[in-house]
């Protein structure tokens, strides 16, 4: 990626531009990959990092939603399956296939209240039982269809469910399984969706911490907040992606709207060798005695476990409180009760807020999941338009910008030249396809590289193909491990710091790399890191000790 002041200047060189793209999250990203693909020249601007807003703290799943069915949110998950499908075959780099184990502990629940739920009268969701849950997984097999990238559902017998994963409630009567998918870097995924957009059409500019700061007929003002600096660009269209910001960030342009009316989930990320051993591959996708859905899963060498749905006010106030650590742990000693999961067990909290539609409903898991988009035409105030972007999943985003895309190219009157659609993603090129390929494909990598093959696996998980670039790299920090974390080698440091636009060690340990999410940002290791980076970046002593507190804030969960 350029380094920020490069692109900065760029944009002052030339401050007009076809769109301005407000918010990188992975649907700002994924919007910029999309329209640069078009030949449209795009700036995308976050206030924040990449990805620090709700894509950075989600559950990780790449999913059709199948309690969304319950809504019959048929559409949404029709084609949030079909978008997981293209993520395992295009970034297989990071989509993986998740085996789900849903604990089910009634055959015949749920036969009146779903489909009370399902016409949209006023019922509490909750109590699906084996008939229920059937039909829903059916549907998913049926819409997945010829273009099938995962195995078909089964149910199993209390027994052989106790055998495969020991431990669940003994109420459950059987369980349903079916595969899902899981996404282990979503930041990555969205650094490399702006470093592709830029790369494939160098018009376009993209950056993090600079904010739009105010508005006039024609010109939407930016902030550099490592600079103080300020230009004013000329779009003709501009993009609100600020997810659960986006009424925040309206109001910076004169308009004022209630799009929005988020909900913040927490997660926590346990180290408890007893649950890791008892979900095996799998992740438990469970309800709890309140109609929740509620899942944890195996994250690398820990677990995650999540969520809750509380709505808020303002998204920058969200964080986990501690009625909400009770409330997780008390689900997961409700699904597997006779293990010991205590507060001592939690390596890292963390929590986000969804975009989700402004609604009168009670029920928060009412609320549609479906994204929609908002345009308001240019008129005598304002000579761009403004598309607000309402919802959507991370699964989803690249038909979300798919379809934001073609009306911005009819709005500029151009033509679609590419499509998103069949198109590998960053690191996944030529990414060996199954899993005698890549074993290979990691021995070749050794022997040419003289690395050995446990790095280059890590290399490829982290990076994906350009791991073959990375391992040959015949510099000395390349293959020097850090003192206070090894899995990590000081060269591996310093390039993320040169060339991924790191403004804050935060930046690093927790939206480049899985170092504060897997709980391994303590003192040392943030001192080491700050050291490196902090060597690239001219930070001086005091600035590297502000830069370790907050890291060490923001891992504990409280930022
Ligand atoms: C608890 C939780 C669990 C979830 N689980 C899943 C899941 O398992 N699977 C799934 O598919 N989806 C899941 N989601 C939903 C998914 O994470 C979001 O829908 C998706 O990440 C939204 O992306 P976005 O780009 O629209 O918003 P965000 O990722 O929130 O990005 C918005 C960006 O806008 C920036 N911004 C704000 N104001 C401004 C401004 N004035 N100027 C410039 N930038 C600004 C912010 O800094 C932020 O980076 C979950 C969400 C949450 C919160």
């Amino acid at each position: 990626m350029e380094n920020r002041a490069v692109v900065w200047n760029r944009i002052k060189a030339n401050p007009e531009c076809d769109v301005l793209i407000m918010g990188a999250g992975v649907n700002g990203t994924g919007l910029l990959r999309e329209l640069a693909l078009q030949g449209v020249r795009c700036i995308l601007v976050d206030k924040g990092d990449y990805a620090a807003g709700a894509s950075s703290k989600s559950s990780r799943m790449i999913h059709g939603g199948l309690r969304y069915l319950e809504n019959a949110e048929f559409r949404l998950v029709s084609e949030a399956v079909h978008e997981r499908n293209r993520l395992l075959k295009y970034a297989p780099h990071y989509v993986m296939p998740l085996r789900t184990l849903i604990p089910i502990t009634s055959w015949f629940a749920g036969l009146i209240k779903s489909p009370l739920v399902f016409l949209g009268l006023p019922v509490t969701p909750g109590g699906r039982g084996a008939l229920i849950v059937k039909m829903g997984l059916t549907f998913y097999d049926v819409i997945t269809g010829r273009n099938r990238q995962t195995p078909r559902h089964y149910f199993m017998s209390k027994m052989l469910t106790e055998l495969e994963v020991p431990g669940l409630k003994p109420e459950m009567i059987c369980s349903a399984n079916y595969w899902d998918a899981w996404i282990s870097q979503p930041e990555r995924l969205c650094v490399d969706m702006a470093r592709e957009g830029c790369r494939i059409n160098p018009k376009c500019a993209a950056l993090n911490y600079v904010i739009a700061e105010r508005a006039d007929a024609r010109h939407v003002r930016l902030r550099d907040m490592a600079s103080n600096a300020t230009l004013d660009i000329q779009p003709r269209i501009v993009i609100n992606a600020t997810g659960a910001w986006v009424d925040l960030a309206n109001r910076v342009l004169g308009l004022t709207t209630r799009f929005m009316g988020g909900t913040k989930g927490s997660h926590l990320v346990i180290n408890n060798q007893e649950l890791y051993y008892a979900l095996g591959d799998r992740m438990i996708y469970y309800e709890h005695e309140d109609g929740r859905i509620c899942i944890t899963f195996r994250f690398m060498d820990k677990i995650i476990m999540g969520s809750t749905d509380i709505r808020v006010a303002n998204p920058d106030e969200a964080v986990c409180d501690e009625a909400e650590i009770d409330y997780m742990l008390t689900t997961l000693r409700g699904v597997f009760p006779k293990l010991k999961v205590s507060m001592h067990d939690i390596v890292h909290i963390f929590c986000g807020v969804r975009p989700l539609p402004f609604s009168g409903l009670d029920y928060t898991s009412r609320v549609p999941r479906a994204h929609q988009l908002q345009v308001t035409d240019a008129d005598d105030q304002r000579t761009y338009s403004v598309y607000s972007l309402i919802g959507g999943k991370l699964t989803s985003f690249r038909a979300f910008g798919e379809q934001v895309a073609d009306k911005v190219l009819r709005e500029l009157s151009l033509e679609r030249k590419e499509s998103t659609r069949e198109r590998t993603y960053y690191g996944a090129e030529e990414y060996p396809d199954s899993e005698d390929a890549k074993q290979l494909w990691i021995e070749l990598v050794s022997q040419s590289s003289g690395v050995d093959s446990a790095r280059v696996k890590t290399l490829l998980e982290r990076y994906g193909t350009q791991a073959e670039q990375l391992a040959k790299i015949d510099e000395p920090t390349w293959r020097q491990p850090l003192e206070t974390l090894p899995e990590y080698t000081v060269g591996e440091i310093r390039m993320i710091a040169e060339q991924e636009q790191v403004l804050h060690l935060s930046d690093l340990v927790r939206r480049r790399t899985l170092i504060t999410i897997l709980g391994e940002a303590n003192m040392a290791v943030l001192t080491e890191i700050a050291a490196i980076a902090g060597e690239v970046l001219g930070w001086d002593e005091d600035k590297r000790r502000v830069e370790v507190d907050a890291a060490l804030k923001e891992a504990a969960g409280r930022s």
